[in-house]
């Protein structure tokens, strides 16, 4: 593996960088503090090619390979995780989904939208009474004719409020656990369909997390995706791929906390030198720059086994694992090299530390991923 980025690879981590300090950074505390991301940036990562990465041109992507995404989710999450979610869900999630397994006519109408920032996509997946055992969700959606009629509820919903478009994960037949699930491309305007914004997060609060309530949402049977019955495993895919975005995007938390770390012990003198001239201080920044390191060849690893084309999920499992645990830890290092000013968001490292917290939960729990990686050492399913 030849862990140098090309030429091209290289231009679109400047150009990432550059995007993020123009457009993300400066506004992300505000937005943190108003729990609302502008609108308007959603269209500005389309117009720059952000939203359509790995998505083919003739759908309107702008194409590029795995770990171009990874770098771009990188930066992005070293500006504004809110920011670097709407990326991991619309284009990771949604977009990529259609594209590997939607029809023809399915990708021609929600892809260029997706790509361009025209549409934003969610992923309905979790349900109020099911989270880490996705595959017993319980909304259902039955056959009337050439239709289905959609009930249920999907909680935590990112890009909810947002979103044009639903990714839902829904019981068609009455097959045991994740077997009976299929999966819909459900317009967010089709009549039946609420959403209720969730406010009062620890963190991502710039970002649309919504619960969406469906209540006889009718749709014609060709807005299914993927086969009948393989919803789920449609589903996990999507996953897979998405646990690299969400390791990419703990990178770039971990990273912008070294940043600041670095910057702060410089700056600050306590007993007349800056504290970075103190070993216990140099431990701390040496931690994150270990987790740095170790979190983002984990994450280039998973990108590299995908554009390889060799089987991945483990490895992508690996890194979320490690990523998320690593962002968190990083986090708190830096808020402590702060001190007090860690404290207030006038300073950065408080809030990455917000965001970098739901990284170990979502897109699967840091105790799932022990159980996915401990499946594929053992041959054991101990879920
Ligand atoms: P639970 O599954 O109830 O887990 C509670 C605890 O039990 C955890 O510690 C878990 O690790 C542990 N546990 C559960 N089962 C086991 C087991 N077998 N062995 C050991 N420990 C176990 N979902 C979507 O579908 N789309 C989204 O866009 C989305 N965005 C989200 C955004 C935010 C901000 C948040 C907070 C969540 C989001 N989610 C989304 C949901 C997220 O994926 C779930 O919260 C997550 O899967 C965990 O489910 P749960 O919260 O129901 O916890």
């Amino acid at each position: 593996m030849d862990l140098g980025l090309s030429e091209e690879q290289e231009a679109v981590r400047r150009l990432a960088e550059d995007f993020v300090a123009r457009e993300v950074t400066p506004y992300a505390v505000e937005w943190d503090r108003a729990e609302n991301v502008d609108r308007a940036i959603v269209r500005k990562l389309g117009a720059v090619g952000f939203l359509g990465l790995t998505i083919p041109e003739e759908y309107g992507g702008s194409g590029g390979d795995h770990l171009s995404y990874c770098l771009v989710t990188e930066e992005l999450g070293r500006g504004d995780s809110s920011v670097r979610g709407i990326v991991s869900v619309s284009l990771g999630l949604v977009a990529k989904t259609v594209a590997s397994f939607g029809s023809e006519e399915q990708k021609r109408t929600w892809l260029p939208r997706l790509a361009s920032g025209d549409a934003v996509g969610c992923f309905g997946l979790t349900e109020p009474g099911t989270g880490s055992d996705a595959g017993n969700l319980a909304t259902r959606a039955v056959r009337d004719g050439d239709a289905f009629v959609i009930n249920g509820s999907k909680m935590f919903i990112t890009n909810g409020t947002w979103a044009d478009v639903v990714l839902l994960f829904a019981r068609t037949t009455d097959a045991p656990g994740h077997r009976g699930v299929s999966a819909f491309l459900v317009p967010a305007d089709t009549p039946g369909l609420t959403r209720r914004a969730i406010h009062g997060k620890l963190g991502l609060r710039g970002q649309a997390t919504a619960e969406l309530v469906l209540e006889d949402v009718r749709v014609p049977a060709d807005a299914m995706i993927g086969p009948e019955g393989k919803g789920f495993s449609l589903a996990m895919s999507a996953l897979a791929k998405g646990r690299m975005s969400v390791a990419a995007g703990c990178v770039g938390i971990a990273q912008a906390a070294l940043d600041a770390a670095v910057r702060y012990a410089g700056e600050r003198e306590q007993f007349g030198k800056p504290i970075a001239s103190y070993q216990l201080v140099q431990e701390l920044i040496s931690d994150i720059a270990v987790d740095v390191d170790a979190a983002r060849l984990l994450t280039w690893r998973v990108a590299d086994l995908i554009d390889r084309g060799q089987e991945f999920a483990t490895a992508a499992s690996k890194a979320k694992l490690y990523a998320s645990e690593a962002a968190v830890r990083a986090a708190n290092n830096a808020l402590q090299v702060f001190g007090g000013y860690g404290y207030i968001d006038e300073y950065p490292v408080g809030k990455l530390l917000r965001d970098a917290r739901v990284m170990t939960l979502y897109e699967g729990t840091s105790q799932i991923q022990k159980l996915i990686i401990g499946r594929a050492l053992t041959g054991v399913s101990a879920f």
